[in-house]
């Protein structure tokens, strides 16, 4: 088959990956979606009991709009929150489903490696005239290739969760236990009820994902009463702050109001938070699993569930010459607009198919993968790109350049941390007199290293912690 002839692959189909095809299909080409699940939505619904913090207006895109509602879809109120199950049910799989995309979809389809046909990494004479040779493993067990003229990666990182480890290796231990340790976020109150009720359970790690899995513990823990619940996390002294959010001051109201409502729980003592903890070394006694920092060792538990983030496989990647941030694992142009050590805002300027681009012709990262390890990307930026992506694909450079994005900012950047240096977390890296000051997102490594770090544990609540100075 000639080259113009072969589809365009999209790995996986998630929000993003179905976007991008709803776009390519739109400019007129043919895409060939390839996801490992058996329907769109495949990791939406790993988490599909919890709610989103953007309302459905924010969930969508344009483009898969306008191919459904010609066959008659009837959108979700707009400002009303769908969970991950209701965004893969009332929107990926009816998108999947129409006669223009569904010929276009092959499920059970996990690719393990994508490559230049007959060129590995190293060979370069005639490289961006063959055609890309990707490798499926099916859902039997078999293997199968397809050539694709271009390759646009949206498979996420949901299935690449960070270890417990606080170094980014699995802890000592870690892999040992692995049948004590949930890495995601689990379902406490339904779908995993039986392993957490009753059970002593340590949450590691901060953000959104955190929020939630300590929300429904606690509910949980109301109506079980041998329930009890830790949380444990590596920030400490006055990034504390941080820890719950931008609150009030967030334009996604419901993402603030997650981080107030645990900040309630930590402050009426209902939940205990253990910080400036770093996991090292877990063990299992008698008495149940003891997890060690560098200088303390927490209460015994049953369980441990596992939010430290998510990070990309780059392993299938790895034959084609790739320009990523050595840090964030993102396309380089794109790092220093997420970087969380150095920008902990959700809103980042508008960027498409030029930032996103690599040495390899043809090929882009888009959707939660683009952001490699950062954890702030919204759907509304995976939209936009894959717009741009499809343009630049099919010859409309103004179109893939014209890229517009309006995105809510997260309120962490009005905290008082920033303001008393003179700093706003939203500035670009080179603007800040101390980059370490945001420390907002993730529980970054340099962000360890600020002022603000403290090596020694400890077990608070939180008003007595953020009064102090720890600088
Ligand atoms: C709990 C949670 C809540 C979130 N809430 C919001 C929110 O409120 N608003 C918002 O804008 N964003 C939110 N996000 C962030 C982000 O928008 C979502 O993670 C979103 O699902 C990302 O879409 P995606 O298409 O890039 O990746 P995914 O949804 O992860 O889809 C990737 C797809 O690729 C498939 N796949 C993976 N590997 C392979 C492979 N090797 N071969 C073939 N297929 C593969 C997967 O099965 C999956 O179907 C949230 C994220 C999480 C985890």
């Amino acid at each position: 088959m000639k080259m113009a002839e072969l589809p365009v692959a999209v790995i996986g189909a998630g929000p993003v990956g179905l976007a991008a095809a709803a776009h390519l299909i739109e400019k007129g080409e043919t895409p060939l979606v390839l996801e490992r699940g058996e329907r769109a939505g495949a990791s939406l619904y790993d988490w599909g009991h919890v709610q989103l913090f953007t309302p459905w207006k924010y969930a969508v895109d344009a483009a898969a709009v306008r191919l459904l509602t010609e066959a008659g879809w009837q959108s979700p109120e707009a400002d009303t929150f769908p969970t991950g199950a209701e965004l893969a049910g009332r929107y990926l799989e009816p998108l999947a489903a129409l006669p223009q995309v569904q010929p276009h979809l092959r499920f059970g389809a996990r690719v393990v490696s994508v490559t230049r046909d007959g060129y590995d990494k190293m060979k370069t004479p005639g490289r961006n005239g063959v055609p890309f040779l990707i490798t499926i493993e099916q859902a039997d067990g078999g293997y199968d290739q397809v050539r694709a003229k271009a390759v646009i990666d949206a498979s996420g990182t949901y299935l690449v969760p960070n270890p417990l480890g606080a170094s980014g290796a699995p802890a000592m231990g870690e892999r040992e236990l692995a049948d004590r340790i949930y890495y995601g976020i689990p379902d406490p109150l339904n779908r995993d009820r039986a392993r957490y009720a009753g059970k002593r359970v340590l949450v590691v790690g901060s953000g959104h994902s955190a929020f939630n899995v300590i929300l429904d513990l606690i509910d949980l823990a109301d109506q079980e009463r041998e329930t009890s619940v830790v949380w444990a996390v590596r920030r400490s002294g006055r990034r504390l702050e941080l820890l719950f959010g931008g609150g009030a001051g967030d334009a996604l109201p419901a993402r603030g109001e997650l981080g107030q409502r645990v900040k309630a729980l930590v402050e009426s003592g209902r939940l205990q938070l253990v910080t400036g903890f770093n996991v090292a070394r877990i063990t299992a006694t008698a008495d149940g699993v003891l997890v060690a920092g560098q200088d303390a060792v927490l209460p015994a538990v049953d369980e441990i569930v596992t939010t430290t983030g998510f990070r990309p496989d780059l392993g299938m990647l790895s034959e084609l010459r790739l320009r990523l941030d050595t840090a964030v694992e993102s396309p380089a142009a794109l790092a220093p607009l997420i970087d969380p050590n150095v920008h902990s805002c959700g809103s980042v300027p508008p960027h498409g198919a030029f930032e996103l681009k690599h040495p390899e012709d043809n090929f882009y990262i888009a959707g939660m993968k683009s952001y490699g390890r950062a954890p702030t990307f919204l759907l509304l930026t995976g939209y936009e790109q894959v717009r741009s992506i499809a343009c630049a694909l099919t010859g409309d450079e103004a179109g893939a350049r014209d890229v517009q994005l309006v995105l809510p900012e997260t309120g962490v950047c009005t905290t008082s941390i920033l303001d008393e240096r003179g700093v706003a977390c939203c500035a670009p890296a080179a603007e800040l007199s101390d980059p370490s000051a945001c420390c907002g997102g993730a529980d970054t490594t340099a962000a360890e290293a600020s002022c603000c770090s403290s090596s020694v544990p400890q077990l608070i609540q939180l008003q007595a912690a953020t009064k102090g100075s720890c600088c």
